[in-house]
């Protein structure tokens, strides 16, 4: 009964379910599997069939207390059945929807404490470039307007967000980016034009690229810069040493407002509250979403600093209530699990717990394969982690896109039970455990890796 189930879905799933970031064409024929998730608990899920993996990559670094919490699971049921929805729009909202707004403050930089809420971290960052312009509209300086993202990059997928997004892969065919949107070049050290540089060097290169641009274009032109502390579905790429520190001067000289797209990094994941803490970010605006409510239910938020909370007030004395809402914003179901997503933080001790074993599975994964030919470089920080393959490790070659090495390796994984992400550029294996996870479950992903890395090279 349950094979002829399965294969039930199976078609209904090939003849109408339109899967993001899939290969439509092959999806059809058939020609790549679907996998039906049914359950999961802890860091390992079970699809229909009964197979069961450790998923290092927490569904889209996203489930960071792990799964199957019943806390989260009662509080999201108890806000249902008590009430499951109402607005937040003309200063409505929720005993959740305000408890967690004062939590995500007390775990927020200094100064920044008033959060809009979103559904995802898309419409976070679209909310977060209105809030920029509005902000230089009421400052009287309408053509300060452009934004500077990095290569490599990724801040969603909408028209604003996919346009600063710096991969091809989200731009070809849909006529992105915008033309308010500029790039700059991507903090990644080991991809360097110029070997011979330095890491302090090659910092420096970065402040000076991105100050070049701001000359070209005016200052005056440019409203705000967005990054990720570390560069994440391009690459999981930390930065070359006091790459931020380097950059924060360049904005602050040029009045450049600066976005700290926190989406994977925020509640924990670098074993810091925010990846702010990590590296002496001063952000004007924070976007957050998966790890606020560990993806149990759908809510991101954009945290807005006292310096632009004022502006945005005196905005609204001039021009009446803010035009900008979603009628899901603060959603209490989403706020409900935010709230005990943030309890359940603190109470498992999860965000020391990200560092001391995100730590562990990068030593351990670079102990184990490391020194391999075609690894080019293990990198990581916190409960990320990063292994680089290569054709050849001395000239950091590429192999040829067409061998699809990342997704091999990525499969030879599966086979072994332990779940990967094949970054979209480059053949990139991506780790983002929950942060509960052990050390034998780290040796549990570190072995697999090794072992599907000497079967496919
Ligand atoms: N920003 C960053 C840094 C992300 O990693 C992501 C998603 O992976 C997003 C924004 C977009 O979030 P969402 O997929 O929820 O729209």
């Amino acid at each position: 009964d349950n094979a002829r189930a399965n294969d039930q879905l199976t078609q209904w799933d090939h003849d109408h379910f339109f899967h993001p970031s899939t290969h439509l064409g092959q999806f059809a024929r058939r020609e790549m599997g679907n996998r039906i998730i049914q359950k999961a608990d802890g860091v390992r899920i079970t699809d229909r069939e009964g197979k069961t993996s450790l998923d290092a990559f927490a569904g889209l670094y996203c489930v960071n207390v792990g799964y199957g919490r019943t806390e989260i699971a009662d509080a999201i049921a108890e806000q249902a059945h008590e009430l499951a929805y109402y607005h937040s729009y003309v200063g409505h909202g929720t005993e959740a929807s305000i408890t967690l707004s004062r939590m995500i403050a007390e775990r927020a930089p200094e100064g920044l404490n008033h959060v809009y809420y979103g559904l995802s971290g898309s419409d976070a960052n679209e909310t977060n470039i209105k809030l920029v312009w509005y902000y230089n509209n009421i400052l009287g300086r309408p053509e300060k307007k452009k934004i500077i993202s990095r290569w490599r990059g990724y801040h969603g997928s909408g028209l604003m967000t996919g346009s600063l997004t710096g991969l091809h892969l989200f731009h070809q065919k849909f006529d992105l980016p915008l033309s308010q949107v500029i790039h700059t070049e991507a903090p990644y050290y080991y991809r360097r034009d110029d070997l011979s540089m330095s890491e302090d060097q090659f910092t420096a290169h970065c402040a000076a690229e991105l100050e070049a641009l701001i000359e070209r274009e005016g200052a005056d032109t440019i409203a705000a810069f967005i990054g990720e502390p570390v560069l994440g579905t391009g690459g999981i790429v930390p930065p070359p040493a006091g790459y931020w520190d380097a950059i924060q001067k360049v904005l602050k000289k040029h009045d450049i407002l600066l976005i700290a797209d926190e989406v994977v990094t925020g509640f924990g994941r670098l074993g810091t509250m925010m990846g702010s803490d990590h590296y002496g970010l001063k952000p004007d605006l924070i976007t957050i979403a998966k790890g606020l409510t560990s993806a149990y239910a759908p809510l991101s938020g954009s945290i807005v600093s006292d310096r632009m909370w004022e502006v945005l007030e005196r905005g609204t004395d001039e021009n009446g209530p803010i035009g900008h809402g979603w009628t899901y914003s603060a959603h209490p179901i989403g706020a409900a699990a935010g709230v005990a997503n943030l309890k359940l933080l603190d109470s498992m001790n999860l965000v020391s717990n990200a560092g001391e074993v995100g730590a562990y599975l990068n030593k351990a994964m670079t102990e184990a394969i490391g020194g391999h030919a075609h690894v080019g470089e293990v990198r990581g920080e916190g409960m990320l982690c990063a292994v680089e393959l290569v054709k050849d490790r001395d000239d950091r070659v590429y192999f040829d896109a067409s061998e699809k090495v990342g997704a091999r390796v990525v499969a030879a994984m599966l086979d072994r039970g332990i779940i990967a992400r094949a970054m979209p550029q480059g053949d990139i294996i991506g780790f983002a455990p929950p942060f509960s996870l052990t050390r034998e479950e780290a040796d549990e992903i570190v072995a697999a890796t090794k072992a599907a890395v000497e079967e496919v090279l």
